[in-house]
């Protein structure tokens, strides 16, 4: 990145910084990959150049399906250019099917196909290691608005029709998956963050055994192996299909 643009702010996975037009910020995806709230990281190369691919043929999909997010254009091979939003300190999480943690906390056995998509909502708070919170602690602590959370809700149902469809079609199974949202100048509700292999599970539908095969962050959590291969897998096929 060049130095008019100043680094705002660098998480774990992404680095932000300034752009020519102070609503607009620039996202530059990293290689490190983080678990267990950072206990466990390594770096992988390519992974912020695969991810920013993956993320942005997402988004786009999801701008045409109407969904506002804050994703404006790619720019480079691990940059985008976005709205420069105000994140709402929730982690949201959609499962379809049980895996991770909700089997961890409760007797849901690994890879039960839920009737309908379980919401599971997360305090964005690395000191407390991110607890699952309810909607009356949300509106405890003026987080949010009841209003304003129903909204994210139906917008992450309606994202998960749209993303379940799509990897169908590529022969992945949507798992899980975490969404941020934020607040654009203009004060309105838009998807933020990324929508990756880090962030979702996506497992193998191309498999004769009833084995699972996860091409996501589980690679690296579990210690699978074949992460970028992986990664690569999944931009093969979204570029196959589109
Ligand atoms: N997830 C995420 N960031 C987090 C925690 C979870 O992106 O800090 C995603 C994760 O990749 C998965 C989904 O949210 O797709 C559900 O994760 P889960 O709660 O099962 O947590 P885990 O088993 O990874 O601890």
């Amino acid at each position: 990145m060049n130095n008019e643009h100043e680094l705002i702010y660098e998480g774990k996975a992404k680095k932000v910084f300034s752009h020519d037009d102070a609503d607009k910020v620039i996202i530059e995806f990293k290689d490190d990959a983080t678990a267990f709230n950072a206990l466990k990281k390594a770096k992988f190369e390519g992974k912020g150049k695969l991810n920013c691919l993956i993320s942005s043929r997402i988004f786009e999909i999801l701008k045409n399906e109407n969904i506002p997010t804050h994703f404006i254009a790619l720019k480079n091979e691990n940059t985008i250019i976005a709205q420069k939003i105000k994140i709402i300190p929730l982690e949201i999480v959609l499962r379809n099917t049980a895996y991770g943690s909700l089997c961890r906390q409760t007797t849901i056995r690994s890879g039960t196909d839920l009737v309908k998509p379980l919401i599971d909502i997360y305090l964005k708070n690395d000191e407390l290691n991110d607890p699952l919170i309810t909607k009356d602690r949300i509106e405890l602590m003026n987080i949010i608005s009841s209003k304003e959370l129903d909204l994210i809700i139906g917008l992450t149902l309606k994202i998960n029709v749209i993303l379940k469809n799509f990897f169908k079609n590529i022969q992945l199974k949507l798992v899980d998956f975490k969404l941020e949202f934020g607040y654009d100048f203009q004060n309105n509700m838009v998807l933020g963050d990324e929508i990756s292999p880090d962030n979702c599970r996506l497992w193998d539908l191309n498999q004769n055994s009833d084995t699972i095969v996860s091409l996501d962050k589980d690679r690296f959590r579990n210690d699978l192996g074949g992460l970028i291969e992986a990664y690569s897998e999944i931009n093969r096929r979204i570029n196959d299909f589109i």
